[in-house]
């Protein structure tokens, strides 16, 4: 019979990305949020792994499903790798994105170009309902843009100049987004624990 494998995540941009990441793998997808009564894990680990199996574990332990999560932070050099953990709650804890993202240009305002430098990290985790589990990190290099440029992606995508070039991650296309990103790179790291689910 096939499998079942949580994505336990509320967040409708994470859901859509890491579904048009994976490959077809013999196992049924469902967002946590077809779960009745399922609700959001509360962030307070000290890094992205701990946030990251806190969300998958408490999700596969609620469904009965193995579960796969995800934790991200935007790491600028220029801020001593701040928001980092704290990237969804920068502007405080109940900040929008756009707050996050005024409140990191501001912050950023007398950088000059070259110390701009700045990094996407994420940690997916991958939990069984026995208490299994499994970690893999990807990263991808940038620098943190003048002014918020491009419509598509979300969170600081509009702040990223990937690779430091002349485009943000809200500028590439969903396709060209997700064939380079941190969190493509992570799911790359899981695939082989999700292989023998
Ligand atoms: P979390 O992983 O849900 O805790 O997200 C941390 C913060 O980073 C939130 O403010 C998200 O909007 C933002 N974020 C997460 N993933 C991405 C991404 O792929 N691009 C841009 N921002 C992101």
């Amino acid at each position: 019979m096939e499998k079942t494998l949580v994505i336990a995540t509320f967040n409708r941009h994470k859901t859509g990305e890491i579904l048009a990441i994976l490959p077809s793998l013999r196992l049924r997808l469902r967002p946590l949020s077809d779960f009745p009564g399922a609700v959001p894990a509360v962030e307070d680990g000290a890094s992205l792994e701990e946030n990251a199996l806190k969300k998958a574990v408490e999700a596969a332990r609620f469904t009965g499903a193995w579960a796969l999560a995800d934790d991200t932070g935007l790491e600028v050099d220029a801020l001593g790798g701040a928001p980092g953990v704290r990237s969804a709650r920068y502007a405080g804890e109940t900040a929008s994105p756009a707050q996050n993202s005024a409140l990191l240009l501001a912050s950023m305002a007398e950088v000059p170009v070259q110390e701009r430098t700045a990094r996407f990290a994420c940690v997916v985790a991958l939990a069984s309902p026995d208490g299994k589990t499994f970690t893999a990190r990807g990263t991808l290099e940038g620098a943190i843009a003048g002014a918020a440029r491009g419509a598509n992606g979300f969170g600081y995508d509009p702040l990223f100049l990937v690779g430091g070039g002349p485009r943000t991650l809200a500028e590439l296309s969903e396709k060209e987004k997700n064939g380079i990103s941190h969190r493509a790179r992570a799911l790359a790291g899981i695939l082989p624990h999700l292989a023998l689910i």
